[in-house]
């Protein structure tokens, strides 16, 4: 049976109640008819109740992007996974590059936050990729197996069950610059087996998205290539013309 299509959107800090209001119910009207996705709009933090009010019932999901690695506490500005769950919250996008640039995030943080996210039954979009600088010297593949042993060190390959793990090469994000298909193709199945060789049972629903200037025009590419998963989409996301246009690609391909 063929899978579904995974699209996360990443929004970004970018909406207000009254964007959102148009852009939801737009999303609720005009999505019902791609029956061959899994769609999912990480919003940030405030809007999540908005979401829920809007999309609760069809089959469109929402999500976040980041949670503490901490349960509760004295965490200050920080939102921990059990309250994302009161929200009903599906995706948590997890190591983004934004994040881990301009607020140190480490691997180790990033594999707590990981755990909390599958403790409350949420699903992980774990996000691994690298440098412009790192690519040309060749060692993409040395750089996003030491992000995936980082979880896999403290809690074993097993917790990769029911996760996406996101391609994000960090030189393609908000650069219009999308890795060419041959290029996500190679490191989506490098992704997959990695983390296989260590997981001891047969089935592991893992699924292995690209994001990085995702449009709809290199959208077209893309979806032709089987390893693919899905994407996550960052700014197209928030035009919603542009993003029904890459949803319809996906639904078709
Ligand atoms: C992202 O932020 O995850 C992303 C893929 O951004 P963009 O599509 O804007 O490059």
């Amino acid at each position: 049976m063929k899978k579904n299509k995974i699209i996360i959107a990443n929004m970004k800090m970018n909406g207000s109640l009254s964007f959102n209001e148009t852009y939801l119910t737009t999303i609720k009207d005009k999505f019902n008819k791609f029956k061959n996705l899994s769609i999912g709009l990480c919003l940030p933090y405030p809007y999540l109740f908005q979401a829920k009010k809007i999309l609760a019932g069809t089959k469109i999901r929402w999500g976040s992007q980041n949670v503490a690695k901490f349960e509760n506490g004295a965490h200050t500005g920080e939102v921990s996974a059990a309250m994302l769950k009161e929200f009903d919250n599906k995706y948590v996008i997890v190591g983004h590059s934004e994040r881990s640039t301009a607020y140190c995030e480490s691997d180790e943080n990033i594999a707590d936050k990981f755990e909390k996210i599958k403790k409350y039954k949420m699903t992980p979009v774990l996000c691994v990729g690298e440098t412009l600088i790192e690519r040309e010297a060749g060692i993409m593949e040395r750089v996003i197996s030491s992000q995936i042993d980082a979880i896999v060190k403290i809690y074993g390959a097993e917790i990769f069950e029911d996760s996406i793990v996101a391609y994000e090469p960090i030189w393609a994000i908000g650069s219009d610059m999308a890795a060419t298909p041959e290029q996500v193709n190679k490191m989506c199945n490098f992704i997959k087996d990695y983390i296989y060789k260590d997981y001891k049972s047969d089935f592991l629903n893992l699924n292995i998205i690209y994001g990085g200037s995702v449009n709809s025009k290199n959208a077209v590419q893309l979806f032709a290539s089987e390893s693919l998963d899905g994407v996550l989409i960052g700014r197209a996301s928030v035009n919603i013309d542009e993003f029904t246009q890459i949803c319809s690609t996906a639904e078709n391909s």
